[in-house]
């Protein structure tokens, strides 16, 4: 069962290391026939007005909405949270989500690359201790849809970590603070969906 990793652009080298860590056979997806092969996909950080327009370039868009559907499992980080969603806020012109999570999330909301940031969260999935998460140019939840749920907010209550069935995002990067329990939660997700098409 291969767990592939959305390599269009973004930090995929990190997401691919923890998870052959944790002992995934990893596929790095850049085309359909890569996406048909794998049981869930990790959708990295980066530039998410970019993976967009590489994701329609490279025939992907589709597919992975397809594939969304028919419930494959797929995590989003910070750019990868912003391809989840159903509405992006301050998107840039003619940017496109592939959506999935039913949340609105806000671009950049906690302004340009200075305002980059450490905290550590409590998610009560994951248990103790708390998660030491890194913000980088992130973006916020703003909107909790009704079919989706909040699994960590910041200490004046923004959400930044949400779930939806087989779908996982988060506003931040455990991949590049040995944070692995995100990875292992979605791998469980993974082994119970199966995804096989
Ligand atoms: N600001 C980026 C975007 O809009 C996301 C940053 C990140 O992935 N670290 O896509």
């Amino acid at each position: 069962m291969a767990v592939g990793v959305l390599a269009l652009q973004g930090d995929f080298r990190e997401h691919a290391a923890l998870l052959r860590s944790l002992g995934a056979d990893v596929e790095l997806v850049r085309r359909p026939e890569e996406l048909a092969r794998v049981s869930g996909l990790v959708i990295p950080g980066g530039e998410s007005s970019v993976m967009d327009k590489l994701s329609r370039a490279f025939g992907l868009a589709e597919p992975l909405r397809e594939a969304i559907s028919a419930g494959l499992p797929v995590y989003g980080t910070c750019a990868g949270l912003i391809m989840l969603a159903d509405t992006v806020l301050d998107a840039i012109a003619g940017q496109e989500s592939i959506g999935g999570l039913d949340i609105a999330v806000r671009r950049n909301a906690f302004g340009s690359q200075i305002a980059s940031f450490e905290t550590d969260l409590d998610v009560p999935v994951l248990g103790e201790p708390p998660v030491h998460a890194v913000f980088i140019r992130a973006p916020i939840v703003e909107v909790v849809g009704p079919r989706a749920r909040a699994l960590a907010t910041l200490a004046d209550g923004r959400c930044v970590a949400v779930e939806q069935g087989n779908l996982l995002g988060t506003s931040f990067h455990p991949e590049i603070t040995g944070e692995h329990r995100f990875h292992d939660y979605f791998l469980q997700k993974v082994a119970v969906a199966a995804f096989h098409r």
